[in-house]
């Protein structure tokens, strides 16, 4: 869901920066060929997680929700010449799709796929001194994954929360058996009262919860 007016969105758009080569094919194979295209970032979101990446010039990222590997290659862009990123998904079906694209990409060798439950594999991986984090995948762990995540970030390191608006649907009060909208006011309420973190949150896309480790 998109919140900005459309005419606003296409100016915006129109002057923000274009998409990679690599990046287009990807996505286009993407709404060919795999279910839930929509999951996808985007040109636009796509744009930011690579700008924002860049600025910090992550020596350490953890993506949780790989997909198609799209927003996994955009955090790559800002990737130190000797960084890591790791990315996690339980879904081994699109890993052919993921493979094809991570190896046309100048960070192939710096990009790690996971496959598994990320509420196990985060804790395997025993990272520590994470730059980056992006929070992206099943929305009812989101709790887990911004606590698993928190401790092992680097004092200033960054951790995105997507889809942090749900369409809109956090403003709502939730139905009792939707667990992901409850999740989310109950993870937006939660980060908003930690003093450990600086936060904004800003209405790109279906909501992007930007939160700093101080
Ligand atoms: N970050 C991607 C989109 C991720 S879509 C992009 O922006 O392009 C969400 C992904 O989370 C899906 O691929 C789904 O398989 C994965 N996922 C769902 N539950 C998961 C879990 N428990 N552990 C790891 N990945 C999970
Ligand atoms: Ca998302």
């Amino acid at each position: 869901m998109n919140f900005i007016p459309e005419p606003i969105d296409d100016y915006v758009n129109s002057h923000s920066g274009n998409e990679p080569e690599l990046l287009a094919d990807l996505r286009r194979e993407t709404h060919l060929k795999v279910l839930n295209p929509r999951m996808l970032s985007g040109i636009y979101q796509g744009r930011v997680l690579s700008l924002i990446s860049k600025l910090i010039q992550p020596e350490l990222i953890l993506e949780i929700g790989t997909y198609t590997a799209y927003s996994a290659l955009c955090l790559a862009e800002g990737l130190k010449s000797n960084g890591t990123l790791h990315t996690i998904d339980i879904n081994d079906e699109l890993r052919w799709i993921r493979e094809k694209y991570i190896n046309q990409s100048d960070a192939q060798e710096r990009i790690k796929c996971h496959e598994g439950d990320a509420l196990t594999i985060v804790p395997d991986l025993n990272l520590k001194d994470i730059d980056l984090v992006f929070i992206d995948a099943d929305k009812s762990n989101y709790i887990e994954y911004y606590n698993l995540c928190l401790p092992a970030m680097k004092p200033g390191g960054l951790i995105l929360i997507d889809n942090v608006l749900w369409s809109g649907k956090v403003l709502e009060v939730a139905d009792e058996n939707d667990a992901d909208t409850i999740t989310l006011q109950k993870l937006n309420d939660l980060i908003q009262a930690d003093e450990s973190v600086e936060k904004v949150m800003i209405p790109v896309r279906d909501g992007l919860y930007l939160v700093r480790k101080i």
